[in-house]
């Protein structure tokens, strides 16, 4: 059943797929996977742009079902989710069709190689509830344009706009089998993808702890795994920063999709020279954010996805303020006319120094701002390393030797310098440490879905090839 979390109601039913349809599923993906791997890389683009430009028409109604479904605000689907999918999906197409192979005859003397890059077969898709369709785009498309087959699992909470996506693939002419959608619990139909012998790869988009049950399933039949998984993003604010800059960032940086972002901004380090001007700063700015029904235009904000979300999002403001944490602002629930069961917080400052304090380690995945301070570049490029996860981080200076000195230290996947949350479809987002592995977007994630294959030929045409004496016979 899903929930529109702006009132906390019932708004659809999908169905709970059963183990005999899993194993339906994926007969139908390996049956599909011939005819469609043999396609030239051209007619499967063709086609996903196709489903491209459907997205593209259809986009006003999808933001609205992303919307509903989720929380989010209406704004960002519009202008955000949705067109920036098109794009993900219109670059991956068209880039599957420019992969290169190496050919080399150099390292031979008989022969010359050349690599084949081919599909892997059936992939088990499995996204999370904060980026619905576009975790579809981003590990879905681009296994299919590579070749492969597709089984979706997508989250329980945000299934609706997946379902409608298999539509338009249907309607623009994808073969029957190679893009199939399977809804249910994750623990049930996630993991029997994951247990199943003809699934060859899974990618999954989710929590860390998921990410490494999934890898102990996958091992049985040795399939390749791909992970996207969580993150805790530092923003370093330097001395000689832009505070202007860097509060109005830091807004958007630590609110982007309600602060459900793998990649939010959530440890605030900031110089100890400038850290109550930009705290005042970040409050001021915080304080004109709307936080209200995310189908109106002007809402910055909508509500967590979930009940169980703000529970979770709420017991870590709680135990940050039992571990020496001072509340700035917020820290409670607004109160939204003709909204009263919705899952609305306002965004939250909290100033502590405890770095062992769950609120800097672990993942909240809520609108909470934990500001630090701190007095010089070692300590907090330390600092930043010391947490588990390593996904996006952002500088904030004028001074470009530093920034690059903190490019380089920083163990992340992606630094921005004096901005946060900019991923365009041409370049890799990847995980350092327990984010995972693999990438999205970019070349390098299709890539991803493709095994290398070393093809060799003789070049000599002669019975005895020069080496074969290393092996029986003698040197000629
Ligand atoms: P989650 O709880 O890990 O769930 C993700 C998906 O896995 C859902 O479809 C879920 O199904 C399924 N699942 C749950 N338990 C499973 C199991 N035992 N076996 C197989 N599948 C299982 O994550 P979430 O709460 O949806 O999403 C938030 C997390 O995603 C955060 O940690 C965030 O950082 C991460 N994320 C990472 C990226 C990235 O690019 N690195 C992007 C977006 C989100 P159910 O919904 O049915 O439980």
């Amino acid at each position: 059943m899903e929930a529109d979390p702006s009132h906390g109601r019932i708004i659809d039913q999908v169905p709970h797929a059963s183990k005999e349809d899993v194993n339906e599923a994926v007969d139908s993906a390996r049956e599909a996977f011939p005819a469609w791997s043999r396609l030239t890389p051209a007619d499967r683009a063709n086609m996903l742009f196709r489903v491209a430009d459907l997205l593209a028409q259809n986009s006003a109604e999808f933001a609205r079902l992303e919307s509903l479904n989720s929380g989010k605000s209406i704004k960002q689907t519009t202008d955000y989710d949705v067109p920036y999918t098109v794009d993900n999906i219109r670059y991956l197409a068209g880039a599957s069709r420019t992969l290169e192979g190496k050919a080399m005859a150099e390292y031979v003397s008989d022969g010359t190689s050349a690599v084949r890059r081919e599909p892997i077969g059936v992939v088990g898709v499995i996204t999370p509830w904060n980026y619905p369709l576009m975790m579809v785009a981003w590990r879905a498309f681009p296994a299919l344009a590579m070749g492969n087959t597709v089984v979706v699992k997508p989250a329980s909470y945000t299934p609706l706009t997946t379902l409608e996506l298999a539509r338009l693939v249907e309607k623009v002419g994808v073969p029957k089998g190679v893009f199939n959608v399977l809804t249910g619990p994750g623990g049930e139909i996630g993991e029997a993808l994951a247990r199943h012998h003809d699934v060859d790869m899974i990618a999954f988009t989710g929590s860390t702890e998921v990410g490494k049950r999934l890898s102990e399933l996958g091992t049985e039949n040795v399939k390749k795994i791909s992970l996207e998984l969580g993150g805790k993003a530092p923003f370093i604010v330097f001395d000689d920063a832009n505070l202007e800059a860097a509060s109005e960032g830091a807004v958007v940086g630590g609110l982007v999709n309600n602060g459900q972002d793998c990649a939010n901004a959530t440890r605030f380090y900031i110089h100890a020279s400038v850290a109550e001007r930009y705290q005042k700063m970040l409050v001021d700015r915080l304080r004109k954010v709307r936080v209200g029904d995310p189908m109106v235009p002007k809402t910055d904000m909508g509500p967590l996805v979930s009940e169980s979300q703000r529970d979770r999002v709420e017991g870590y403001i709680q135990k940050g303020l039992q571990e020496e944490g001072k509340l700035v602002y917020g820290g409670g629930r607004p109160r939204v006319e003709g909204h009263e069961g919705g899952y609305f917080l306002y965004p939250t400052v909290i100033f502590t120094n405890n770095h062992a304090s769950p609120i800097v380690q672990e993942e909240i995945f809520g609108p909470v701002f934990t500001v630090l301070t701190f007095e010089d570049y070692d300590e907090v490029i330390d600092k930043s390393n010391e947490v588990v996860y390593g996904l996006g981080a952002s500088v904030w200076t004028k001074d470009v030797t530093r920034a690059m000195n903190a490019v380089r230290d920083l163990r992340f996947g992606t630094v921005w310098v004096n901005d946060h949350v900019p991923v365009p479809s041409e370049m890799p987002w990847a995980g350092y440490k327990q984010s995972g592995h693999g990438a999205s977007l970019s070349a390098y994630s299709l890539e991803e879905f493709t095994y290398i294959k070393h093809v060799y030929f003789d070049l000599t045409g002669k019975t005895r090839k020069s080496w074969y004496y290393q092996v029986y016979g003698a040197k000629e």
